[in-house]
């Protein structure tokens, strides 16, 4: 499937696709029992049908004096915080020629200080039965841990010396690279369905930097090295770049305290340039690719569009694509899934996606798995028909009402878990977004109108902005014969 899927990396707590595994934004409960209290969001019986959500987090939103953004979500079920740094930095930024260093970067941010040498800031966290992890998109850089309360000022003070203490050496960044090399040989190089999503994602952006893979391209990555990354990091990590995001046991005053006492003695090492990004022409020409792979056991197509985030996009067009997405291709009662596997059945599996959190325009993607009788062509005729249909005769109030109704019960589930929310606010604010935007996302959704789907449908779902790739079994001369 296109949609790429959060993993760990195999060598390391490395989670370089996080990006898309961030679907929506997420609410302020208050709100969000207001809204269905007075019954402004249409179909909201299945929310209210759900356990009692906990007591709406009050989430404070500062700035330290070096320029440091905190964001607090207190979380009080359990005596335990998630501590996230996030940088404004992402694959998107990297110097042309230098594909890869974020990634790189975020790798080598555990190889140690001259106060904490290797390995020991992950000692500690395993040592006291925490968790870490760090993340790289092409907006953002994330690290965190998850630990006991009690615990929450030394991962301050761990987290704020590598802020801009990091010590490398040659000694410490070959190796690493090798890992980072092996890494894009497991996740891309050989996994065809990954090698198209790059070949999609590369023809889609004409101009702009998210044609380039978040981990880079292998001849780039091969020679990236102790200056690039050095370089790379002097140039971002800054309290002035990054967003201190806290959720967990703990309150406003309490953090705001420990972020005096460790983050807030984190000189500004540099002034941050404005991420002002190469910017796409109109697209005026319908593409497609094709990847040829002998180990493909199962054709499948994807297709990408060029559309609005929710940084770039009109009020209300955002919010209407994630409606469009979830109505045509989220889950079996979807649209896609009704008319192509159940009435019609030439896909074993169809779905839609949009990712809205980005700092530029962003993608909209379709795929689809045909029968086994069905070709490829006939598939992407089929899907096709279904978005022009959406496109013509816009959507039913049924499906409205069920697509907003399972968006906003996604921002309730979202309250179970501390990360969740955790990662939502910080990468809204790593992506252009401020904490008013994400506290208002469902009432932003419960606008959305049937005719705003349809509009969103007629003007996004261009195939002049599309990519559409085909992954096909490559076969040998041999096996053509036969
Ligand atoms: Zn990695």
């Amino acid at each position: 499937m296109p949609l790429p899927v959060r993993m760990t990396c195999l060598y390391r707590n490395c989670d370089f696709l996080a990006a898309a595994a961030v679907p929506h934004e997420i609410s302020d409960m208050n709100k969000l029992n207001r809204m269905i209290a007075a019954g402004v969001v249409a179909g909201v019986a299945a929310v209210l049908a759900m356990p009692p959500a906990q007591a709406a987090p009050e989430v404070s939103h500062f700035k330290l004096a070096n320029g440091l953004e905190v964001v607090v979500i207190p979380d009080r079920r359990a005596p335990v915080v998630t501590h996230m740094m996030w940088y404004k930095v992402g694959a998107a930024d990297e110097p042309p020629g230098k594909s890869g260093i974020a990634h790189f970067l975020e790798h080598l941010m555990f190889k140690g200080t001259a106060k904490n040498p290797s390995g020991r800031f992950s000692q500690v966290v395993a040592t006291i039965g925490g968790q870490e992890n760090a993340f790289t998109s092409s907006d953002y850089t994330g690290y965190y841990q998850r630990v006991t309360k009690d615990k929450l000022k030394e991962m301050m003070e761990f987290e704020a010396d590598r802020m801009t203490g990091l010590v490398l050496t040659d000694e410490v960044v070959l190796p690493e690279r090798n890992v980072v090399l092996e890494e894009q040989n497991s996740r891309v190089a050989n996994n065809p369905g990954a090698k198209l999503g790059e070949e999609v994602q590369a023809a889609l952006y004409l101009n702009h930097p998210y044609g380039r893979p978040i981990i880079g391209w292998r001849p780039e990555i091969e020679k990236l090295n102790r200056a690039d990354a050095l370089a790379f990091y002097k140039q971002y990590y800054t309290p002035n770049n990054a967003v201190l995001v806290i959720a967990g046991d703990v309150g406003v005053d309490e953090v705001k305290k420990l972020a005096e006492e460790t983050y807030g003695k984190v000189p500004r090492v540099a002034e941050v340039p404005e991420r002002v990004r190469p910017q796409e022409p109109e697209q005026r020409a319908v593409r497609t690719v094709t990847l040829a792979d002998p180990r493909v056991a199962q054709p499948n197509l994807q297709r990408s569009y060029l559309v609005p985030s929710s940084t770039t996009a009109k009020p209300g067009q955002s919010e209407a694509l994630e409606i469009l997405a979830q109505i045509l291709g989220g889950g079996n009662n979807s649209r896609m899934y009704r008319k192509l596997v159940v009435e019609n059945p030439v896909a074993i599996s169809v779905g839609a996606w949009y990712q809205g959190m980005a700092l530029d325009d962003t993608r909209f993607g379709v795929y689809g798995t045909p029968q086994q009788n069905v070709t490829l062509q006939q598939l992407d005729a089929a899907i096709d028909q279904v978005l022009a249909d959406v496109a013509a005769n816009g959507v039913t109030d049924d499906e409205l009402e069920t697509a907003r109704t399972k968006l906003i019960a996604d921002v309730v589930y979202a309250q179970d878990s501390q990360a969740t929310l955790a990662r939502w606010y910080g990468s809204a604010l790593t992506s252009g977004a401020t904490v008013e935007e994400v506290t208002t996302w469902p009432d932003r959704v419960a606008k959305v109108t049937a005719d705003d789907v349809r509009n969103a449908a007629r003007t996004w779902l261009d195939k002049k902005r599309s990519v559409t790739g085909f992954l096909v079994k490559e076969t040998t001369p041999q096996e053509k014969r036969s």
